[in-house]
């Protein structure tokens, strides 16, 4: 058993985190500011003697002890992470210069969720880990995309200088319970329209793609990367690469809920990267795991929790 810090634990990705290292037998003190957290994520755990919540920004130092760091605290919806975009920035660089340092003074292993946004609008199809991306340093998205890529920069360094054990993963689009209802991502806001019999809002002409992984699969993939030996510090490409476009998820989310919705074109949004797909060769090798569950079934999953999240309020 041990003691195991989530930076971002009452997120999304964050929470479902929470409840497995909970369920592996470990202890999980969670940090969060509550940004764009929800303590309903992780209410269900609040009595259980092995789960410890701190509210604190992980921009400004912790002292606390544990044996095992997992840093997922930021904003990852771009309406969220562009609301106030100097925070967002120092969330990912001040953030991990101090949980690095935590690490460093515990001498803990430390996992960093990086994302697929260090790709940018990405040139080669689907990403491998060796491509160095395209990315905008000054636009719109770029407090998140140079952000993240800084944060893999420091994570490098100490553990070149330092001999730090870094484990870095590169997120590809994941979705599921716990999402945010207003998190403004295509998956839950598709969701909830369909729900609701709005229309669907796409953004450009809707042939842009992502490749969606469902939120079980990418905790099964953390964990396993965590246990890997230390020479293992990726970066590793962590999703589905099942790639569909907007406007095919926009149908089949209209088809699996049974919505009257009808789909309407919007502007597209400034540096929106056209074609995401991970190519996950290096994490089904090194981490000996594939995601399993399907688009269809992930969405049946997804959409049944706003059903009921909606028929509550
Ligand atoms: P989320 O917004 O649901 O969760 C982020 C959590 O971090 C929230 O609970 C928020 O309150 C907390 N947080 C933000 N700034 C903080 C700060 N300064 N100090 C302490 N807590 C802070 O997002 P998510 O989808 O769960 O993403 C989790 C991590 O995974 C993020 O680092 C994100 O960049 C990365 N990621 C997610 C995806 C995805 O598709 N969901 C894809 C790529 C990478
Ligand atoms: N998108 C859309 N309608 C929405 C929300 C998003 O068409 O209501 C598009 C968005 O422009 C992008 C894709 O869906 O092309 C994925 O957007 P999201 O914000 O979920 O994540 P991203 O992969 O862009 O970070």
């Amino acid at each position: 058993m041990k003691k195991i810090l989530i930076t971002g634990g009452m997120g999304f990705i964050g929470s479902h985190l929470c409840d497995r290292l909970i369920n592996n037998g470990h202890d999980v003190l969670c940090v969060d500011n509550l940004f764009t957290g929800d303590k309903q994520n992780i209410y269900h755990l609040l009595g259980n003697p092995r789960f410890e919540i701190i509210r604190h920004d992980i921009t400004f130092p912790l002292y606390v002890e544990v044996d095992e760091i997992y840093n997922l605290a930021c904003p990852a919806s771009p309406i969220h992470y562009q609301l106030d975009p100097v925070q967002t920035i120092k969330t990912s660089v001040h953030g991990a210069i101090n949980m690095l340092g935590l690490a460093k003074r515990l001498k803990a292993p430390i996992m960093q969720a990086s994302t697929s946004e260090v790709y940018g609008d990405p040139k080669i199809h689907p990403q491998i880990e060796e491509y160095w991306g395209h990315v905008n340093p000054i636009g719109i998205r770029s407090c998140y995309d140079e952000g993240k890529r800084a944060a893999e920069t420091l994570f490098f360094d100490y553990h070149r200088q330092h001999g730090l054990v870094i484990k870095i993963a590169r997120i590809f689009n994941t979705y599921g319970p716990n999402m945010h209802i207003n998190d403004g991502r295509v998956v839950s806001n598709f969701i909830v329209q369909a729900i609701k019999n709005l229309p669907i809002t796409i953004y450009g002409d809707g042939n842009q793609s992502r490749s969606f992984c469902y939120v079980d699969d990418l905790v099964s993939a953390i964990d396993c990367f965590m246990q890997t030996p230390e020479e293992v510090t990726g970066p590793i490409n962590l999703g589905n690469p099942h790639e569909i476009t907007i406007l095919n998820l926009a149908k089949l989310i209209i088809s699996i809920s049974k919505s009257s919705s009808k789909i309407i074109y919007k502007a597209a949004v400034e540096d929106d990267p056209r074609n995401r797909c991970p190519d996950i060769s290096l994490a089904v090798k090194k981490l000996k795991w594939k995601p399993t569950v399907t688009l269809e079934n992930g969405l049946e999953r997804t959409i049944a929790y706003f059903t009921n999240l909606l028929d509550k309020n």
